[in-house]
């Protein structure tokens, strides 16, 4: 994406990481695309406990994600459903879907398979250009000031850290997504990673540009590295300095931070417009990012995919629809 520096702090994507840098509203997110309403299906699928559902559903509907609404009166019974800015997100889940379904360990919950309904085929979400429509990777954009640059972001609400289970301990019913979510699910992570796309690799710059105290960087680095998402090596002996270059799987991840990036620019930049704007290389257009299906080349829209444990069952599922229909 080019050096840059200086552009983590304010970027759109850092924006969107105070709403979505953490474990839980991604799951959350996550079932709510699935059509999940309710408190009680939500806690049962996330594994969450009942303090940090309510908390971080108080900050969804607080940051415009969702909006609540009463279904039965006595006692009062809540439901949850994505605004158009949550449902706008439907992209970027199923970028991280692709990134899961790609690097999660092996027996750490499989993915399941996506079928786009309208061409009744099995689909790998595809990252595209609305411009040229074609596709996109960490090696086709560069980056220009943009109107924003300088001006002061809009806050939005962080969340409390109630608890800070992985997916060791996951014990939700459901784990998809839940490799992406241990990795980018909290407000620190996704910067260090956003730093290395913005061309940051040593220890001292990412400090410098984060501000991030120096045993939280390295701890976040530390996992990074574990997670094989950088690879460290020595740059310097005395003393010991290592940079921090982005594997294959750590790259992937671009997918997720230009999708991240693109729903920020949209509904968290200041009015003055976003801080930098994005470019795709193939065609010198900004590049507003779509999610398209591998198959047919239309956009993935929501309600327009399901999910099945596997692809017949998903083929089945689409055909029974079609017949009842
Ligand atoms: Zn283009
Ligand atoms: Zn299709």
């Amino acid at each position: 994406m080019g050096k840059v520096g200086r552009q983590t702090k304010l970027s759109s994507v850092t924006q969107a990481i105070r709403v979505l840098g953490d474990r839980w509203s991604i799951l959350i997110i996550r079932d709510a695309f699935q059509g999940v309403r309710r408190f009680q299906d939500f806690l049962e699928r996330t594994g969450t406990s009942r303090a940090t559902l309510t908390n971080r559903l108080r900050s969804l509907v607080a940051n415009g994600i969702f909006r609540r609404t009463l279904y039965t009166n006595t006692p009062p019974r809540y439901e949850y459903r994505l605004s158009p800015k949550g449902r706008d997100l439907y992209g970027l889940s199923l970028i991280a879907w692709r990134w899961e379904r790609r690097w999660a360990p092996r027996g750490a919950g499989i993915p399941m398979e996506l079928v786009h309904t309208p061409c009744k085929h099995a689909t790998q979400p595809v990252l595209a250009c609305v411009h040229c429509g074609k596709s996109v990777t960490i090696h086709d954009t560069y980056l220009l000031p943009g109107s924003g640059t300088g001006v002061r972001a809009p806050v939005t609400r962080r969340y409390r850290r109630l608890s800070a289970l992985t997916a060791a301990s996951h014990r939700g019913t459901h784990r998809e997504l839940t490799h992406i979510a241990d990795i980018v699910g909290d407000p620190w992570t996704p910067l260090v990673i956003a730093a290395a796309f913005f061309g940051l690799h040593r220890f001292d710059d990412m400090h410098r540009e984060l501000g991030i105290a120096t045993n939280v960087l390295a701890d976040r680095l530390e996992l990074l590295v574990r997670e094989r998402i950088f690879s460290r090596r020595l740059y310097m002996r005395r003393p010991a300095r290592h940079e921090y270059k982005l594997t294959e799987k750590g790259r992937d991840l671009y997918g997720y931070a230009l999708m991240s990036n693109a729903w920020g620019d949209r509904w968290l930049a200041p009015p003055t417009g976003p801080p930098y704007l994005i470019f795709h290389r193939a065609c010198a257009h900004e590049l507003f990012p779509v999610v398209r299906c591998s198959h047919c080349e239309h956009e993935l829209v929501p309600g327009s995919v399901i999910a099945a444990a596997k692809p017949r069952a998903a083929a089945a599922k689409v055909g029974r629809r079609k017949n009842s229909g």
